[in-house]
């Protein structure tokens, strides 16, 4: 019989169809992506294109050729754009609308058109958060800015439209709507726990151990218990800060291993997965609030979102995390 489950950060219902559960080999991508060169003349994220994509923001060069390894840089087609005020305008009481301040810019994760984040080095995929964090604590120095999503589309179903491994980081004038019902979660069960709903998720699932993957000094990674998708899969550190802003450097690079190893994960076990991961920061304002704490979520795109999901929230994964969790401690051990 299937399960309602109750995701305890959003208090939102998952179905876990168990009976529909399919064995976590039958969801390996059928036709994986070709591997693509390493350099492509044509690739507008290639070194030797860079005047293509202007008005760099960052860049993190290679220490061993002085040349650019992560390059970070404004979207030539932004959603949203730093000119203008974020004053609201109520034109009706039905027609809401603020100006689309704000920042959009793309994180170009390596030089190599085909280097992966789940086969990196320590020292590239630290190139890597370090450029989200920096332009986090940029960011944040904007006068428009209240939240800052970071986040990474891989294959064309996560909806990249670009092969060269990137991320995009978009900065908002507004607190979206799901990030503060999130938050306000948080606070409610700081407010009745007296304890951060982190930690405690942290310390519930290495007690139980069934939903863990592995673990390192900073960091747990779990399939979470009201897991939405098959392989759904976060990181939560083990030490409370609101906002990624405030990690240090060492974390960083604990942090970078960790997501290397579960990307890497995905890559081998499911056959390099199309997938969506989504860094969780706390709004600007809240980075010293004890209430929320920043995690990474990778939501592979196994099976499509039907009308169900879109007409109820309620999401029905397929899979049970528990078993999901159980295959890739498999692939972790036969690395
Ligand atoms: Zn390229």
């Amino acid at each position: 019989m299937s399960e309602f489950r109750l995701d305890p950060t959003t208090r939102e219902w998952v179905i876990i169809a168990s009976e529909r559960a399919k064995r976590p080999r039958d969801l390996m991508s059928r036709a994986p992506h070709p591997q693509p060169e390493a350099h492509l003349t044509e690739c507008p994220f290639c070194p030797g294109n860079e005047e293509q994509t202007t008005n760099e923001t960052a860049s993190y060069p290679d220490p061993a050729t002085g040349l650019w390894r992560v390059r970070v840089f404004e979207n030539k087609f932004p959603a949203v754009s730093p000119d203008g005020l974020a004053d609201r305008v109520e034109d009706h009481p039905l027609a809401l609308s603020v100006k689309g301040v704000g920042m959009h810019e793309v994180v170009v994760e390596s030089a190599l058109h085909n280097r992966l984040l789940g086969e990196m080095e320590d020292d590239e995929i630290f190139d890597v958060v370090r450029a989200y964090r920096d332009r986090l604590r940029e960011l944040h120095t904007q006068h428009f800015v209240r939240q800052v999503i970071i986040f990474k589309n891989h294959g064309v179903s996560a909806g990249t439209s670009l092969e060269h491994p990137h991320s995009q980081i978009v900065a908002t004038p507004v607190v979206p709507r799901y990030r503060r019902h999130q938050y306000d979660v948080a606070v409610q069960h700081f407010d009745e726990r007296g304890r951060n709903l982190y930690l405690d998720i942290v310390e519930f699932e290495l007690e139980r151990s069934v939903r863990v993957i592995r673990e390192n000094t900073s960091f747990v990674e779990i399939h979470p218990y009201a897991s939405r998708r098959p392989f759904e899969t976060w990181i939560i550190p083990k030490t409370q800060r609101a906002s990624f802003a405030e990690v240090s450097d060492e974390e960083l690079r604990q942090f970078g291993g960790a997501l290397r190893d579960s990307l890497h994960g995905l890559l081998v076990g499911l056959n390099n997965p199309d997938f969506n991961h989504i860094l969780y920061t706390g709004a600007l304002g809240d980075e010293n609030e004890p209430h929320f704490c920043w995690h990474l979520r990778v939501y592979p795109r196994l099976t499509a979102v039907a009308g169900f999901e879109i007409g109820s929230g309620i999401h029905i994964n397929s899979s049970v995390p528990e078993d999901t969790a159980q295959f890739m401690r498999g692939v972790v051990s036969s690395k």
